[in-house]
């Protein structure tokens, strides 16, 4: 099974243990490599990113649970950078690209923040298709963005679904604004993430993207990796074996893994 886990929070942002109590819980599910990645600071002060000051502190606490723990697993200090952050994300050892937000009226409203912000979202819209096009717009913006290699959560719009049935997947405009996305991002060689984050939270039952995005990814070449989305130490792994075998029935057949310098494809077992 996967014993990489590159999507971490902690304490310096919206996580709820310490980075050292992720580590010790990643010894102890057995992973091997743990990377944290934290939310990079937005334009404006936002309680789930780490605060501007504190970044110094969040590298320095990586290198020393990095020497403190090389014994038994291999740390990395990486990054979660949304489109909208207010700096680039230099000098990690990674970073996930995410978009949480979708512009509308001169605001920009928070696609994972609550069902109600959903619905206020789409009545701006006028229709679900036209917010998810305006949603996946975004990810040509993203795209551009060369320290990325990773593409967090690409249909985050659709967290909130299993409670209001707000978006219509299988429809012609969400799968041609979903799949023009995908071929921008592969085409910039960008990694795609099997995240079960909204599953272990109690959002969801079934890991981002859909099976049926998935399955379109893997169709048209894209690159795959799993990750926790860990906000606390026994989510850590959650569910990696049955994204596993998500993966696998979705016609994957490598898992892409960071080794300190880059990333290389890991075969699943067939
Ligand atoms: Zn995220
Ligand atoms: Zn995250």
């Amino acid at each position: 099974m996967i014993k990489q886990n590159l999507h971490t929070h902690s304490t310096f942002d919206d996580g709820q243990n310490t980075m050292e109590e992720m580590v010790r819980a990643a010894i102890s599910a057995g992973l091997t490599s743990l990377g944290f990645s934290i939310h990079t600071p937005m334009p404006y002060p936002a309680c789930w990113t780490i605060p501007p000051d504190r970044m110094a502190d969040y590298i320095a606490e990586a290198r020393r649970l990095k020497t403190a723990y090389q014994e038994r697993i291999t740390v990395y200090c990486g990054a979660e950078w949304d489109l909208y952050s207010a700096q680039r994300a230099l000098g990690f050892d990674y970073v996930i690209g995410s978009i949480h937000h979708i512009p509308a009226n001169d605001m920009l409203y928070g696609v994972d923040s609550t069902p109600d912000e959903t619905r206020q979202y789409l009545r701006v819209f006028g229709s679900a298709d036209a917010a998810a096009e305006a949603y996946f717009r975004q990810y040509v913006a993203l795209s551009k963005i060369e320290e990325v290699d990773i593409v967090g959560h690409i249909d985050l719009l659709t967290k909130f679904d299993e409670q209001g049935n707000f978006f219509q997947p299988d429809s012609a405009r969400f799968r041609e604004a979903a799949h023009s996305a995908v071929d921008v991002l592969i085409a910039a060689g960008k990694i795609f993430e099997i995240n079960t984050g909204a599953i272990s939270r109690g959002y969801r039952t079934t890991p981002y993207p859909s099976a049926m995005l998935l399955r379109e990814i893997v169709r048209r070449g894209g690159m795959i990796t799993i990750s926790a989305d860990a906000h606390r130490a026994q989510d850590v792994n959650f569910q990696f074996a049955e994204s596993e075998s998500l993966a696998r029935a979705c016609g994957v057949t490598e898992l892409w893994q960071f080794n300190g310098k880059g990333f290389e494809p890991i075969p699943i077992g067939g």
